[in-house]
């Protein structure tokens, strides 16, 4: 009865979508630093501000999630018709991320910026051992909802094996379901989740996925050679729209790995500045 429940009110959902121009304020060139972590650190500012506190991003992460209950529930009504035909029947599932995607971590970028620092690992240890990362609006709603209709939810994550006890007790603790050896993948060598997500579809009918990154739902994604890798959504925007949801976080990912590369804050801030001129700006 929950279950047709469930239909009903995904049914019910109209999704809306409307198309948001951002519009990026006129930047004078930024002053020389010595000290190119605090400058990069103080860049990264206004995107932590907007994640940590502005009601766009509280209402961007709801409005997904809604957006995520209705194509988890047609997906489930589609495969559940295709099981009329087929001699399997197999659990379904929902994937999701972790970071950015269940779990809220601004509150330690924040830490970042007041200390002038950028992303490091020990730090980034320190903030998930605490194990108290509030949940990103909507997500627990939507997986509580996922898990009422019949799917299991799991967790595929680039956090590190030593942070799996503090991982799975803040998830716990925050109420998440199926948060267990069982579901969580951590990254383990490497930060690609292709061998991840089809150890799950090896097993499970997976009828959506959700990421703050598009390489949550595909490695393609990786590549941002040509046209920063709009090419790569335009060429698979039939899957994406139909088995992933997206959600926002430009505080961090491939987007500004593209740029920035690898190595030093120093390196990073130059190869940015290459990024201008190569670009006209
Ligand atoms: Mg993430």
């Amino acid at each position: 009865m929950r279950s047709i429940t469930l239909l009903l009110l995904a049914s019910a959902i109209v999704a809306c979508s409307g198309t948001k121009t951002a519009t990026a304020p006129s930047t004078t060139s930024a002053p020389a630093s010595t000290d190119a972590t605090v400058e990069l650190a103080r860049m990264g500012s206004d995107a932590v501000l907007w994640q940590n506190a502005s009601a766009e991003a509280y209402w961007i992460y709801k409005q997904a999630y809604e957006g995520a209950l209705t194509k988890m529930m047609w997906n489930v009504v589609e495969r559940s018709k295709a099981y009329f035909d087929d001699a399997v029947r197999r659990p379904m599932a929902v994937i999701v991320d972790i970071d950015e995607t269940v779990l809220d971590n601004s509150p330690y970028q924040i830490e970042a910026i007041k200390n002038g620092r950028t992303f490091d690992q020990a730090d980034w240890k320190v903030w998930t051992d605490k194990a108290i990362a509030k949940p990103s609006p909507g997500a627990l709603e939507f997986l509580l909802m996922a898990k009422e209709a019949s799917c299991e939810v799991f967790y595929i994550t680039n956090r590190d094996v030593r942070e799996k006890a503090s991982t799975l007790k803040n998830l716990n603790d925050a109420g998440f379901p199926f948060a267990d050896d069982a579901h969580l993948l951590l990254m383990d060598g490497t930060s690609d989740k292709t061998e991840r997500r089809a150890r799950v579809r090896a097993t499970h009918d997976v009828v959506l996925l959700v990421g703050d990154q598009l390489r949550d739902f595909d490695e393609r994604f990786k590549d941002r050679s040509v046209s920063d890798g709009k090419n790569v959504v335009d060429a698979m925007a039939d899957s994406l729209s139909k088995y992933f949801v997206l959600l926002p976080n430009p505080m961090y990912g491939t987007y500004r790995d593209a740029i920035h590369g690898k190595g030093t804050d120093a390196e990073k801030q130059q190869r940015m500045q290459e990024w201008f001129q190569r670009n006209g700006y």
